[in-house]
């Protein structure tokens, strides 16, 4: 089922349609309902007057979207390498066959590095409020993903990001990270099988509810506070 979806981009970008940054909270919101963090609206903001070429222009306004330009092309390489045809059966001529990962390893390796973006831009939002000495000194000083998620995480929210993923409703999700984050890193040290199809499938299988979570945590630890009226 999820590989018969995965052929349309919109099963890919799901999560991100209709996101926009909120411009009082920082966190994510959809444009035809109001920011559920700070309760900011902007259905009906104004167009806007702007001077182009000496003429004025009304354009309707704008907003950020949610997916920054990095996390979207990989999200979009990643889609390319699911639609790429299996042109050569025999990738790997030489290796036993017990060592050859899945043709489509790719995608895990994609994955990762997507994962790993979105968490640098989390962990980034999540120390904007400390000066910025201090906050830069913290990000090198925990610059791998798993030092930051083993002792980063509970340094700065008191809790662990299984626990926080559970509290949102994805209760097993970071067992499911941590198995890819392994299998990633057993692939990377001589052991290429780790990466086989069983680990394509479950990657593709749980990349939308991935890319909801990590919306979801954002919104819980990143949004900054905003004065209400
Ligand atoms: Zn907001």
């Amino acid at each position: 089922m999820t590989e018969a979806l995965a052929h349309e981009w919109d099963w890919w970008f799901e999560p991100w349609k209709g996101l926009i940054i909120c411009g009082s909270c920082e966190g994510f919101m959809h444009f035809h309902s109001p920011c559920l963090i700070c309760g900011q609206d902007y259905r009906n903001t104004p167009n806007q007057k702007i001077t182009i070429d000496g003429q004025v222009v009304e354009v309707a306004a704008s907003f950020r979207g949610a997916i920054g330009y990095s996390d979207y092309t990989l999200l979009r390489l990643m889609y390319q390498e699911w639609q790429r045809p299996l042109a050569m059966e025999d990738c790997f001529p030489g290796m036993p066959i017990e060592k050859r990962p899945s043709l489509r390893l790719m995608i895990v390796i994609l994955f990762w590095t997507l994962f790993e973006s979105l968490m640098d831009r989390f962990f980034e939002a999540a120390t904007y409020h400390l000066p910025k000495p201090i906050s830069e000194d913290i990000l090198n000083r925990y610059s791998s993903i798993g030092s930051r998620f083993d002792r980063l995480y509970k340094i700065l929210f008191s809790t662990t990001m299984a626990s926080d993923l559970r509290q949102l409703g994805y209760g097993d999700l970071m067992t499911h990270l941590t198995e890819i984050q392994k299998k990633r890193n057993a692939f990377i040290h001589g052991e290429p099988e780790a990466i086989n199809d069983d680990l394509v499938r479950v990657t593709l299988e749980r990349l939308p509810e991935v890319q909801r979570a990590w919306i979801g945590l954002y919104n819980l630890r990143c949004t900054r506070p905003t004065v209400k009226g």
